[in-house]
């Protein structure tokens, strides 16, 4: 066994790029904190030396789950080394962390990342001088270059051999005097044995974890309590924040001596943000491009591609040699049909998605990777804000966008329960990889000429997580402020080409193994209940098993513009995983059927619904339950069935009146249709909404005392 390194650092500095580059693994990497929420190891390159990845920090007194994550093992699992990891672009901010760091008794070797940004920022930096003042060998490096990184791997290892470790700073005179007599009391009392000062620090920090850890006898603590207050009293400040300035005071003095700015100037980047956070123009911009990288994905060059996999591919091809190739070999007739329109049918239609997905993930991964959404985040923190969401919710939406499953475990980094729990059940709102099909399949059979349809679903998702969040507040087990989010906005830069190419073949790849897996068995069974009658003959499709289920439960959404037995079976099936829903039709539609290239399915489900009744379809799947490996999340994070459920009857039951709203009302104002039902229904709504929005939050001031910030 070699040794184990640690990689410690702030959130977003470059820790998991870093690893990727020794490792040579594939973790995601995203241009905002909490995309790390656990630890991840691996060996170095080459060595059988371990490298563990963190979770983001900003101190070792944790608030929340991802950094206790980190905490914990730095305490606890006993690394060789630590990379403390420095953003060379905000050294002020990270060398903050440092000073804790190197207190942990554990060698510290600095690496100061970004470097690629820093030269070009114009500052300059004397790495000597930073090496004296803080004790650590500093490696300057750039992650994402791969430039000088293996010096780093050297350094660290050297240090882990030698546990080469010069003594941690100083504090002033009285701080430190008083450090020293209660790290003197805890060994003399046999409380530790080692790292007296971290120990000291911590105890009259009065940190909760590590006092119960220690489990210090009144006496001695009674002793100790003297000895801080007498300290408190003399700086007349308690002593969390006699610490913080001493530790503040050291970094600027640290960022004095060794950093020369560049005469202030404004950057590129503030000239970006001057207009893409300009309080009137952020919202329309972000939505602007959003409603570009749907079309884009969606109905121009991805179309293209799904209609020639689907029909061409799958339908021709595919299906068209391997029926002539079976009938050849005297296949039975039904084995024929399981495989042309069970599998090929359900499964081709599924794969055929694949090129849209690609493409959105391209643009999707491009805008976290410069630094795009690091300012959409704060954008949405703005208005969630009024709203009672914190916009530390928006970074697992964000994420939700490819799978609900890590943004919802994503959501580990918001501290407080209350709002945790409200954004595990609300993420799942927003449009995921695998609900795309859906809008791209309907959109395209209803509305092939309206670009607004298939991206309004990512506005649909973000509208009802606000108006929940506005419900929700109501509630007593979710009032109160939203925790402040503080976020640093990263500098714009490219994103490297391999960074988006891991990302958009990570998503394909899953969507893919998913087809082969998941939407593979639910296509050989829906086949079956398609095709079987209870006695288990072979029947017609509409005596078949899966048409009595779904028959039985259509009435119940009549109401919503779909209730046929077909579209029901295809919404239950999508609980296995939303894919289904998109199989199930290609299934009773006959992919396989295709003779021209004109898109079977499409012309097909045409008939099946009003195009009102096609959008309300859509909203009903992008809000009702999510597919169950999502469940099976929600119920790891949410710690049991009580809160689950509530999720799921919650998200279910918005997707049902949402979907009897827009049919109502949609029908009523195209196609003349119960008028009376709808104009009772909007005048209800109205006086709900006015309700919510004028009627005070439980919490009690959130709207009033917010400030915006100016910019
Ligand atoms: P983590 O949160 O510390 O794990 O940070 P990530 O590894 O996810 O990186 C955050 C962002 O910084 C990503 O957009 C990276 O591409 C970018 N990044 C990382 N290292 C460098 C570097 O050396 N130079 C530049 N320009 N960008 C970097
Ligand atoms: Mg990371």
């Amino acid at each position: 066994m070699g040794y184990s390194i640690a990689l410690a650092g702030n959130p977003n500095c470059g820790k998991t790029t870093l690893f990727n580059s020794l490792t040579g693994s594939k973790q995601y990497v995203g241009n905002w904190p909490g995309v790390t929420v656990e630890k991840k190891s691996g060996d170095i390159k080459g060595t059988d030396d371990e490298l563990v990845d963190l979770p983001g920090i900003y101190s070792l007194s944790p608030y929340s789950l991802d950094e206790v994550v980190a905490r914990d093992y730095l305490l606890n699992g006993h690394p060789d080394t630590i990379i403390d990891i420095v953003d060379a672009t905000n050294i002020e901010r990270n060398l903050y962390l440092t000073t804790q760091l190197t207190e942990l008794g554990i060698p510290v070797v600095i690496a100061l990342n970004m470097m690629d940004l820093f030269e070009k920022s114009g500052d300059k930096l004397d790495i000597k001088k930073l090496e004296v003042l803080t004790g650590c060998p500093v490696v300057p490096v750039s992650a994402l270059k791969n430039s000088n990184v293996d010096a780093l791997i050297r350094v660290a290892l050297d240090a882990a051999k030698t546990g080469g470790f010069k003594p941690l700073f100083h504090y002033s005179g009285l701080l430190q005097k008083t450090i020293d007599k209660v790290g003197a009391l805890l060994l003399r009392d046999g409380i530790i044995t080692e790292n007296a000062s971290w120990f000291a620090i911590k105890v009259m920090e009065r940190d909760g974890r590590v006092l119960k850890k220690l489990d210090i006898p009144n006496e001695t603590m009674g002793h100790i309590e003297s000895i801080t207050q007498d300290l408190e009293r003399r700086l007349d400040d308690d002593s969390e924040s006699i610490i913080t300035d001493a530790r503040y005071q050291f970094v600027t003095d640290i960022v004095d001596k060794a950093v020369i700015k560049a005469p202030d100037s404004m950057t590129m980047s503030d000239k970006i943000d001057r207009i893409v956070t300009n309080r009137w123009l952020a919202l329309p911009i972000f939505a602007l491009i959003m409603w570009g990288v749907y079309y884009v994905a969606v109905s121009t060059v991805g179309s293209y591609a799904t209609t020639w996999i689907t029909d061409v591919f799958f339908g021709q091809i595919v299906s068209g040699n391997l029926t002539a190739w079976m009938e050849a070999h005297g296949t039975a007739e039904w084995l024929i049909s399981l495989v042309n329109d069970g599998i090929i049918g359900g499964v081709g239609s599924v794969l055929g998605f694949v090129p849209q997905i690609m493409i959105l993930f391209c643009f999707i991964s491009f805008l976290e990777d410069c630094g795009y959404m690091a300012r959409v985040a704060f954008i949405m923190d703005r208005l969630f804000r009024r709203f009672g969401l914190s916009g530390k919710s928006f970074i697992p939406m964000l994420i939700g966008t490819g799978c609900s499953v890590p943004a919802i475990m994503s959501s580990r980094t918001i501290e407080d329960i209350e709002d945790r729990r409200m954004t595990i059940m609300l993420t799942p709102f927003i449009p995921c990889s695998a609900k795309l099909p859906i809008f791209a399949m309907i959109a395209g059979a209803f509305f092939p000429t309206q670009t607004w349809v298939a991206p309004s679903m990512y506005f649909v998702g973000i509208g009802m997580v606000i108006l929940s969040g506005i419900i929700l507040k109501k509630f007593p087990f979710f009032a109160g402020v939203p925790a402040p989010f503080v976020m640093e906005l990263p500098k714009y830069h490219m994103p490297s080409f391999r960074s988006i190419a891991l990302h958009v073949w990570d998503r394909s790849k899953a969507f893919i193994i998913k087809a082969g897996t998941v939407i593979f068995i639910g296509c050989t069974i829906i086949w079956f209940l398609e095709n079987l009658n209870w006695q288990m003959a072979f029947v017609e499709p509409a005596e078949s098993i899966l048409a009595s289920i779904g028959g039985f439960i259509a009435p119940l959404f009549l109401p919503l513009g779909f209730g046929n037995w077909q579209s029901t079976v295809a919404v239950l099936s999508g609980i296995l995983a939303k894919e289904n829903v998109v199989a199930t039709f290609g299934i009773l539609y006959g992919v396989a059927d295709a003779t021209e290239n004109t898109g079977a399915v499409a012309s097909q489900i045409s008939q099946l619904f009003t195009p009102v009744g096609a959008y309300a379809f859509m909203v009903f799947n992008l809000l009702a339950s999510p597919c169950v490996a999502s469940i099976a999340t929600m119920y790891r994070e949410l710690g049991g069935w009580k809160w689950t459920l509530r999720a799921i009857g919650f998200q279910t039951g918005m997707a049902y009146l949402m979907a009897f709203l827009v049919n109502q009302i949609g029908s009523a104002l195209f196609y003349d249709q119960g008028t009376v039902t709808a104009v009772v229904i909007a005048v209800v709504l109205a006086a709900l909404l006015l309700w919510l929005l004028i009627s005070d939050y439980h919490g009690g001031k959130t709207n009033l005392t917010y400030k915006e910030t100016d910019l």
